[in-house]
């Protein structure tokens, strides 16, 4: 089975090829236009997937070495994302499907970055959860605890109430005047910082919900007040800034996460979603462990922000399902699982 993928939710186009599960080909063009403006501007983001969309699907079957009549199926993006971002790739998907006879399959980006956990690096590989197993899911719009029973049944167990962790971590390092995204910044400064240095505000919300908006709110002021004090201080403290500020939101996902591993009894714990490349998340979910016997599933770097090897990954087990998509189907741009 031979599956593309296409992934053009938010601001990166991705097209990937799956050959039975195991990966060919994960092309990705990323937009740089919308740095200039702090964050991701839509109508810019359609325009840009408009120009990349060919080139990019163009490069992942050259490098996958196939060409386009050996593919058994187009998957793609459905939803959650932004709505003229979506358009272009399920229109291409429609058109690419149709004019090669073959099925298209719908995918929902959240439940793609669960199931990145599932692509192969080649046949030999089996390291991937077991079902079910616990996932946290932390990205740019979503901060959640799923449970996943199997590929297309996930329990949302919690989520955030207000901002998600990776948006968080955005506000907070545009605070700092660090640009657009913030993630991998402030993961390269905390690297070389104290994450002991300052306390920010700890949510109270119930269950295995997640709240950052008063940690957000908290980091503003505390930033204000220093540089009232020191114009200079960000940029002489920002190390142990970026530091603390990363220890205070991996403190709020693990202790949420500890108490859902808890109460399921669920010890295979994977993380998903843009989120997982900070390196010290990882070095908490390698902490956990140890310290508990978790069994843990942290995602390639390149598989842990948006790409469309994810996409494939959940294409091909609703290929081997058959469970194809007609090709008058809308685009959704909000709703989380299905
Ligand atoms: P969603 O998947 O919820 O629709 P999205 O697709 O925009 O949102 P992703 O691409 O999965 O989100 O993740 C992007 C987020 O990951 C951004 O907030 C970014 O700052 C964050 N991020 C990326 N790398 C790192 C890192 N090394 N450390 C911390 N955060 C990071
Ligand atoms: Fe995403």
């Amino acid at each position: 089975i031979y599956i593309l993928g296409i992934e053009s939710s938010c601001d990166d186009t991705s097209a990937a090829v799956l050959k039975n599960h195991v990966i060919l080909s994960n092309v990705t063009a990323s937009q740089d236009v919308h740095k200039a403006y702090g964050g991701v501007v839509p109508e810019l983001a359609s325009r840009a997937h408009q120009q990349n969309v060919v080139p990019v699907v163009d490069q992942a079957l050259k490098r996958a070495g196939i060409t386009k009549e050996q593919l058994s199926a187009v998957a793609f993006t459905r939803g959650p994302g932004l709505m003229g971002s979506l358009l272009v790739g399920v229109n291409f998907a429609k058109g690419f499907a149709r004019s090669l006879n073959i099925p298209m399959i719908e995918v929902n980006h959240l439940q793609g970055h669960v199931m990145a956990h599932f692509i192969k690096e080649n046949e030999e590989d089996n390291h991937m959860p077991p079902f079910p197993f616990i996932c946290l899911l932390v990205s740019g719009g979503n901060s959640q605890i799923v449970k996943v029973n199997a590929y297309n049944d996930m329990e949302v167990l919690g989520q955030t109430i207000d901002d998600a962790a990776g948006e968080a971590i955005d506000k907070c390092s545009k605070v700092m005047g660090l640009g657009y995204p913030g993630g991998p910044v402030i993961d390269r400064l905390a690297r070389q910082g104290n994450p002991l240095a300052y306390q920010f505000a700890e949510p109270n919300v119930g269950g295995f919900d997640y709240s950052f908006s008063g940690l957000k709110t908290s980091f503003l002021y505390s930033m204000r007040k220093w540089i009232q004090e020191d114009p200079d201080f960000i940029e002489h403290h920002k190390e142990d800034i970026a530091a603390s500020l990363e220890h205070a939101i991996v403190d709020i996902l693990m202790k949420k996460l500890r108490l859902a591993v808890r109460q399921t009894g669920i010890r295979q714990v994977a993380v998903a979603g843009g989120v997982s490349a900070n390196n010290g998340l990882r070095n908490a979910f390698h902490d956990h462990a140890e310290r508990y016997g978790w069994t843990i599933y942290i995602p390639k770097f390149s598989y842990t922000t948006d790409n469309a090897a994810m996409i494939a990954s959940v294409g091909t087990f609703k290929y081997e399902d058959r469970d194809f998509t007609r090709m008058d189907i809308p685009v959704f741009s909000k709703v989380t699982f299905e």
